[in-house]
């Protein structure tokens, strides 16, 4: 069905005179809006007002413009159901083939710290998405349906494809726009939610906006589905990405694929935490991650030294890796992660010598990743019936709230490794227990259900790998429990513990390492991660 007549109603009004000119051109009857209605008119375009096609004035300040049968009726009749159209005729109502909306900007509107409550209220549009929902309802299928237009960006597509089809769009397009409707009204209904949630008893006029910032009682996401996966985590889930565009930062906020196989959810995920482990180091690190826990993480002089040092950690477990490095790759690095089966390689940027080098590996997903440092706003989980939302886990350690509570204390060699190996026990899932020396990780014992069978697994990884743990340092994400645990590490040769401290046998543990004579420091904040 041929694009007859359009409705155009829009508070952004980017590009609209030249839009409205082109569907002109292609005898398009326009009706518009009063302030819409105005610009097209002062630039010269035949265009009848909303008011005098419905024969309802605009009133109550704007509140009710489009809220009339010959204007939903002409949005929602089917348009291959006789009975329907038998229905326009009989009232006299034209049919309206075209709509082009975007919305009051309530969220610019209380963004601005000026914003009052009765600013807010008047900038949640009524109409406009009442409209929108209707059109995007009606977009029909292969016989015709409505076109509906929220984003400028989009018009040119319109055009082109009226022009392809005699002045028709096609079903795909018509869906692709629908689906963006829906997807946009739901968001902007979810930031009014957000909002009204965030007033508190106060009387909300003599708030301003930008005062409300505790937590809301309803949780509004608007996130974007970014690309659709292959599958979930195995063949038989069904998986989407999607991105927060809001308070979204790290890996999946900005990254550019640069080469390799489509990425996959168990690759994203990983990708994720080897991000987040590598971007805490100040200087050239690497990481290595399997099922998302690091395998292996070192720094050194330079990030290729770093990589040779973190995959001795657990040549045999970086097999199908992730690694990540926080400076740009050069080609002696890309040489030499080349020489590794690896699923993603992450970097802030890569020579292009290195680029090379890596394009004789093509199905290496490459990402580069701008190396922030600006965290997301919450961590999500899902539990059956609900989301588990809380800060992320982004506080840096205080270090003058250290305590040595050994007799021993530590060298200042001692104090490096300690520290290395905390800020890696942190990325480990818990129970973590995480042997390190010289920048680099020894043994790494994960997600068990308790420490000491952690430790143990540490130091039989450390064993396998060829790699001595005597005077090693070890990190605990939370305290000992017992003595076992730290008595486990000192068999195996840890001179130096780093653990948070605070359990009822603190006391036992800390006599425990003085008489196994290590140092022992608590850092008064421990590292959950599940
Ligand atoms: P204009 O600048 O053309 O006067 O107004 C355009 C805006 O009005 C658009 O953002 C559109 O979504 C909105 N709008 C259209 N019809 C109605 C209505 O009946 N009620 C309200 N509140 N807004 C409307």
């Amino acid at each position: 069905m041929k694009i007859q007549t359009a409705l155009i109603s829009v508070s952004d009004k980017t590009g609209v005179i030249d839009f409205a000119r082109a569907l002109h051109a292609r005898n398009v009857r326009l009706l518009s809006t009063g302030g819409t209605a105005r610009q097209l008119a002062q630039a010269g375009l035949p265009v009848t007002e909303v008011a005098d096609h419905t024969g309802s004035p605009e009133i109550l300040d704007g509140r009710v413009k489009t809220l009339h049968p010959r204007i939903h009726a002409g949005l929602l009749a089917r348009r291959d159901t006789t009975e329907h159209m038998d229905t326009l005729a009989q009232h006299g109502i034209d049919r309206i083939d075209l709509l082009v909306v975007n919305l009051y900007p309530f969220r610019e509107t209380i963004a601005r710290p000026d914003c009052t409550f009765d600013d807010a209220i008047e900038n949640i549009d009524i109409g406009g998405p009442a409209m929108l929902r209707a059109a995007a309802k009606n977009h029909g299928n292969k016989a015709g349906g409505v076109t509906v237009v929220i984003d400028p960006a989009d018009y040119t597509r319109v055009l082109q494809e009226m022009d392809q089809h005699h002045g028709q769009t096609s079903f795909a397009l018509r869906l692709s726009l629908a689906t963006k409707v829906y997807a946009h009204t739901a968001a902007y209904d979810g930031a009014i939610a957000s909002y009204l949630s965030s007033l508190t008893a106060q009387e909300p006029d003599a708030q301003t906006c930008a005062e409300r910032e505790s937590w809301p009682r309803t949780l509004t996401m608007q996130v974007q589905r970014e690309q659709t996966l292959r599958y979930g985590e195995n063949p038989q889930q069904s998986a989407a990405f999607y991105r927060d565009p809001v308070s979204g930062s790290g890996l999946l906020a900005n990254f550019r694929q640069l080469q390799g196989k489509e990425l996959s959810y168990n690759n994203i995920a990983d990708a994720d935490a080897a991000w987040e482990c590598v971007r805490s180091f100040e200087g050239p690190a690497c990481v290595i991650i399997k099922h998302a826990n690091p395998c292996g993480v070192a720094t050194g002089e330079t990030i290729y030294e770093a990589y040779q040092k973190a995959l001795r950690t657990d040549p045999t477990s970086a097999f199908g890796g992730i690694i990540a490095f926080n400076r740009p790759v050069d080609a002696s690095t890309a040489e030499a992660v080349s020489g590794q089966f690896l699923e993603v390689l992450l970097a802030p940027a890569y020579e292009g010598s290195a680029l090379s080098v890596l394009g004789h590996k093509k199905n290496v997903r490459v990402l580069e990743v701008p190396l922030g440092t600006a965290q997301n706003t919450f961590d999500i989980k899902r539990v059956g019936g609900g989301w588990l939302v809380q800060t992320p886990d982004s506080e840096t350690l205080d270090m003058s709230a250290l305590k040595v509570v050994s007799d021993l204390k530590p060298t200042q060699e001692q104090m490096q490794d300690m520290l290395f190996a905390w800020k890696v026990a942190k990325f480990v899932k818990s129970n973590a227990i995480v042997y390190a020396g010289q920048g680099m990780t020894l043994g790494v014992g994960a997600g068990q259900m308790s420490r000491v069978d952690s430790a143990r697994i540490a130091s039989i990884k450390a064993q396998n790998a060829g790699l001595s743990l005597q005077g090693s340092a070890v990190a605990s994400d939370a305290f000992f429990p017992f003595r076992d645990g730290l008595d486990v590490v000192v068999d195996a040769g840890a001179k130096c513990v780093i653990q948070p401290g605070g359990s009822m046998r603190d006391e036992e543990v800390i006599s425990a390492a003085n008489e196994r004579g290590v140092v022992m420091v608590l850092t008064g904040m421990r590292h959950f991660r599940h």
